[in-house]
Order: structure tokens, then sequence, then C-alpha cells
């Protein structure tokens, strides 16, 4: 019994600590967008998922971090971040063309499976595999360091946090918002995402809410998404190292430090969450909603249905030579975060 439990606990902590934005992060994401959904895109989004409980993008959206641990799934490692190869702390910025890798990275793959999923001539497994995407990769974009190549994204940047030796990406993804909430079930999700959806309603986030989704457009993906990418990339300078990494190596993260960045995990874990629904009805009404009615028009006036032509695939980037940035990515399996089971470390450390 003893050692039963002990295997289901370590198992857990292991799946926990893999993901970006933990399970938390990213189920919050997914339930503040459900919040924004409109009832034609809810019904869409649940038909597509084949689920219609109360938490459809919730409960996807940490697939594609298990997914990318998987033998079939590791080509869409790289997709969870862009490598930007700034210099933090003195210059943050992101340029798409000199980032993203030539095997993609999160700002072409919110391209590509926003024209996926929209596309109509795709198998329902593609369709529902594209949907699973976006909910991920809209969230990930929102974490600062999944838009920073320093130090591997933070990830090799050892820091104590609360008693625990992890690393700062780590920290960021899964346990300074599991400090925060004081758990990482779907529930707590649930509840994080009430408050956040109430900040955005009538508290701290009103009046800002509207720029975040300012000047988004479907029909301009790369430009949009860079532009979350940007936004985000941005506190690597001013909030999750204004001093450099050195500053977060001497002492323990908790609490003054964890005080200093909790603000902005908030921040971006309800601005993912409002893009996200924001997107999503962009896509339903434009694509989806239009789409229904034309073939609807055409078989009204049995009109010849046009042969489906094959569905266009991701677009092959010239290949260049590996950057800094992209070969410490290649030392790491090309994975976003470290999957250092922190439970691991506990036991050592006791
Ligand atoms: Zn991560
Ligand atoms: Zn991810």
């Amino acid at each position: 019994m003893g050692s039963f439990s002990k295997l289901v606990f370590v198992s857990f902590g292991v799946i926990n600590t893999v993901n970006a934005w933990g399970v938390l992060g990213h189920a919050t994401v997914a339930y503040v967008a459900q919040h924004y959904l409109s009832s034609d895109t809810a019904s869409w989004a649940q038909g597509v998922l084949g689920d219609t409980s109360d938490s459809y993008l919730a409960n996807i959206a940490s697939w594609a971090d298990q997914y990318r641990l998987t033998s079939a799934g590791k080509w869409s490692a790289a997709l969870h971040y862009i490598d930007a190869q700034d210099n933090p702390p003195s210059d943050c910025n992101v340029d798409y063309d000199r980032d993203c890798g030539d095997s993609g990275c999160s700002i072409s793959a919110i391209s590509n499976y926003t024209q996926r999923v929209s596309d109509g001539r795709l198998s329902a497994s593609n369709t529902e595999e594209a949907l699973k995407f976006l909910v991920h990769f809209l969230g990930d974009l929102t974490q600062p360091l999944h838009d920073e190549s320093y130090e591997v994204g933070g990830n090799d940047i050892d820091v104590t946090f609360d008693g625990y030796k992890d690393n700062l990406h780590s920290d960021w993804d899964t346990y300074m918002p599991e400090k925060l909430v004081n758990g990482s079930s779907l529930s707590d999700a649930q509840s994080w995402a009430d408050s956040l959806v109430k900040e955005i309603e009538s508290g701290d986030f009103k009046a800002q809410a509207a720029s975040w989704i300012e000047g988004d457009s479907i029909s301009d993906v790369i430009t949009t998404a860079s532009r979350w990418a940007s936004d985000a990339n941005a506190f690597v300078c001013t909030v999750v190292m204004p001093d450099g990494a050195a500053a977060l190596q001497t002492g323990d993260l908790y609490p003054t430090y964890y005080n200093s960045a909790i603000g902005t995990i908030e921040l971006q874990i309800a601005k993912g969450g409002y893009r996200l629904g924001n997107w999503l009805n962009s896509i339903y009404s434009s694509k989806i909603a239009k789409r229904d009615f034309e073939s609807f028009v055409e078989t009204r006036d049995a009109a010849p249905a046009a042969a489906p032509a094959a569905a266009p695939d991701l677009s092959v980037r010239e290949a260049r030579p590996l950057s800094r940035a992209q070969l410490a990515r290649e030392a790491m399996g090309g994975s976003c975060c470290k999957s250092r089971g922190r439970e691991e470390d506990h036991e050592h450390q006791h």
C-alpha cells in the first residue's frame, strides 16, 4: 500500500513537471477562454472535440505537452516556444525571421493550425488535433520564458524557490502559479479562472482587456502572433530577470521575487484566455459559419461541388545554419521545458 501510493505520487509528479505553463496554467487559460466563447463557437468546439462537458477546452489544454513526449509527437516539441535571440535584461525583442527555427516555432504553429482548424477538408481527427494545438499554443505564447532563448528559456538557470531546487523556467510554468492557488487540479483552475474573469469584467484588468486583442486578425496570423510574442518577451527584461540571471541565483526566490512576478503571471494567464476566446470566435464567425452558409447555398442551388483540393501543409522554411540558441535547444532534444521531477529532488534533499 505504502509503495503503491508512492509510485502513484512520483508518476504524477513527473507528469506534472513537464508541462508548459503547467497543467494548472493551461487549464486556467482554457476556462477563461470558455467564458468568452459565443454559444455558436462553443457548440462548434464541443463538436470538434467530442466533449459536451463544462471543461471541454480545459480537458485538452495540456494534451500537446503529453503528445510531444511520445515518439509520434516528438516533431512538435519546437512548436511550444520561439527562441528570441535578444539580450536580456538590457535588450528584449522578438524577430520572427531571425528567431523561428527551421522546424517551426509557436508563431508558425499558430498560423498553421488556425488555417487547418477551419480548413474543412481535413479529417475529423486532424481538425481536432488542430484545435487542441491552438488551445495550448496560445497559452504557451503568453509565458515570457517561452519567448526567450537565453539559457534555453531559463531552463538552465538553476534557482531555489520556496525551499526547492529547480529552474527558473519551471517556476514560471508551474511552481509560482501553484503557490498562488495552492493546488493544480481542474477545480483549482476553474476558480482561478473565475477570479481572473472578475478582474477582466470589473477589476484591475477592465481598462486594458480591449488592448490585449487590439488588431488581432486571423487573416494576418504571423503579425498578430508576433505581437503577442513581443508583448510577453518584454517581461523577460522588466520582470523575469530585471537584474540579470545571476541575481536570481542567490537565496530563495520566495517571497520577494515571487511577489514581484506573480502579478505578471496572473496578467498573462488572463490575457492568454481572453485572446484565445476572441481568436476562436473570429475563426468560427469568419471561417466556419461562413463556410457552412456557402455550402448551404451551394447545395440549395445544386451547383456542382468543387473537388476538394489537398490540404496545405506547413510551408518549408529555408535551411539555415543553426544558431547558438538552436544548438542549445537541440541539446535539450528540442524541448521547451525541462522534465526534471521536483519530487525527485525533494526526495534527494530529505
Ligand atoms: Zn515551459
Ligand atoms: Zn507547451
